[in-house]
């Protein structure tokens, strides 16, 4: 459908969070003549905390021709690698491991490592931590940029943190520079049509704002989507039982390398994450308030970070953790939060909205401005939530930390997914998780390596006392020789933020 001519719809976007600027470049990069207004109440303000991104977010700069020496240095931004997990596993030697963003050279090592997990979890005693494998690893242990020298034959993977604010700033500007309407104002009414689809948006002072796509941006409120049109909202709380985070920054050390990775620290009732950016580190607890209090868990993470009797003030929000049952109803796109939220271990929240964006101005165009392809994108987009929600379940369910009811609570949880647990079985019983991983058609949410990675990463293997010997040894110092050599390549993180 793309050499249809560029169609011209009236998109109105109710919220200027990240999800609603997203939206609208989005839509004015790929209908120029449509006419997009954002309207959002600066009274209410935006949720301000997503901070990490997948790889997900340089294809979103790259197609709006953003180049990051505009926007990083803007957004207080970070090269991001991959994230290390600390704390998951009480196994000997399995108390932090990395998942790396993927990158073309790990066509290289990617096999020594298939080949000595499949080993370890067939008996032998083979070391099969993932973390010496991989390119971003090493990138990220050494405190290098993974930006290659033009000479360099391999594409690496990464991509962001940075600030929410300053980053939905960026994306404003742009769309404003595209000709996006903005209107502050409060939404007080949404307006019914006929057929069910929304007429109209009535704000406070009694304007209305008519359109023919309505995009809920409106965050958790989803007063579009969940509110007016009363879409159903599916929980998974049954899966995941974190429901809470409470977040203190804290300043950069002068002088201190900057890390390219997100660390995400396991304690008693959840996980911390640490958010390293130009200006300062971005920290919060997510955690399940049904194992603690919001002010226990402000305390154990002021603990954690060393400012138990510092002045720095916390801040505490509720994550609604579900998606809607369909993100088109009617001639309304819910997107952001107010399409749903999976807690951010892997922060993908902005990978989900760039998505469902992308894909729906796919759909709109296939149906030729009509709802013919609704039905398969809502399924498309609620199997994709899915996929990725299996992913963070299998961090709850397989991690080896059973100190506390909450992580008791966890590997006892028996509600998974029919494709999280071929995956599961497909790696205990010694079969290809690559193959199950196709078959089930999942590796655009999660890739077969990333599957095993966190696998061997917490340590899913047979009892070391039951361990045979290795029936051959690993050439460690090829893959070290390799990524050493390549590492060459890499110059210092908080060196080539600088230059930007
Ligand atoms: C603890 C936590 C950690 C997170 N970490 C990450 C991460 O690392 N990576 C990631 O990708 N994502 C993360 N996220 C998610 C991320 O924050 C959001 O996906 C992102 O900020 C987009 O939010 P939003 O635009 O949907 O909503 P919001 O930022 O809440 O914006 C809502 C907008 O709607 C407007 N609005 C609401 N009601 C009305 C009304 N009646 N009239 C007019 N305007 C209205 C508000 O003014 C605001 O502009 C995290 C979320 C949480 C809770």
């Amino acid at each position: 459908m793309r050499d249809a001519p560029p169609l011209s719809p009236r998109v109105v976007v109710l919220g200027g969070g990240t999800a609603g600027w997203m939206a609208a470049c989005l839509f004015a990069a790929r209908w120029p003549r449509a006419r997009v207004t954002v309207v959002e109440a600066p009274e209410i303000g935006i949720v301000g905390v997503g901070e990490g991104s997948t790889p997900q977010l340089r294809a979103l700069f790259a197609r709006l021709g953003i180049a990051e020496d505009a926007w990083m240095p803007a957004a207080d931004a970070t090269y991001k690698t991959g994230i290390r997990f600390d704390g998951w596993s009480a196994r000997a030697g399995y108390s932090s491991y990395f998942h790396p963003f993927a990158s073309a050279i790990d066509l290289h090592t990617a096999g020594a490592f298939h080949a000595c997990a499949l080993a370890r979890r067939t008996g032998r005693a083979v070391d099969a931590h993932p973390d010496r494998f991989f390119l971003n690893t090493r990138l990220a242990e050494a405190h290098r940029a993974p930006i290659a020298p033009e000479h360099f034959p391999f594409e690496v993977g990464y991509g962001y943190h940075f600030d929410a604010h300053k980053v939905g700033a960026v994306l404003r500007d742009h769309a404003l520079a595209q000709g996006v309407v903005h209107v502050a104002a409060r939404v007080d009414t949404v307006e019914l049509g006929d057929g069910g689809d929304i007429a109209a948006l009535i704000l406070a002072g009694g304007e209305r704002l008519t359109g023919d796509i309505f995009v809920d941006a409106s965050g958790f409120r989803s007063v579009i989507a969940q509110g007016a049109l009363g879409v159903r909202f599916v929980p998974f709380a049954r899966n995941l039982f974190c429901d809470r985070a409470v977040t203190l920054p804290t300043p950069r050390k002068a002088g201190a390398p900057i890390d390219a990775h997100t660390t995400a620290t396991a304690l008693s009732s959840g996980w911390a994450w640490a958010i390293p950016l130009t200006s300062r580190t971005g920290n919060g607890y997510v955690y399940a308030s049904d194992h603690l209090s919001a002010d226990a868990a402000e305390t154990e993470l002021r603990r954690h970070l060393g400012l138990l009797d510092a002045d720095v003030a916390a801040r505490h929000l509720t994550m609604k953790v579900g998606r809607v049952e369909e993100a088109w109803h009617a001639n309304c796109l819910a997107i952001g939060l107010a399409q749903g939220f999976i807690e951010p271990l892997e922060a993908t929240a902005l990978h989900l909205t760039q998505t469902t964006v992308e894909r729906f101005i796919d759909a709109y165009e296939e149906g030729q401005g009509t709802p013919a392809r609704r039905d398969t994108f809502n399924a498309e987009i609620a199997r994709r939530f899915e996929g990725v929600r299996d992913y963070i379940v299998a961090h709850y369910r397989l991690n080896q930390r059973h100190d506390t009811d909450f992580w008791h609570a966890n590997a006892a949880n028996n509600h998974l997914s029919d494709d999280l647990k071929a995956i599961m079985t497909a790696w205990f019983t010694g079969r290809d998780v690559a193959a199950e991983v196709t078959r089930r058609d999942l590796a655009g949410f999660y890739s077969a390596l990333s599957w095993e990675v966190l696998f061997a990463g917490y340590s899913t293997f047979p009892d070391d006392a039951r361990l045979r010997p290795a029936l051959a040894p690993t050439n460690t110092a090829a893959i070290d020789r390799l990524l050493d050599g390549c590492l060459l390549n890499f110059g210092d993180h908080a060196a080539a933020l600088a230059r930007r």
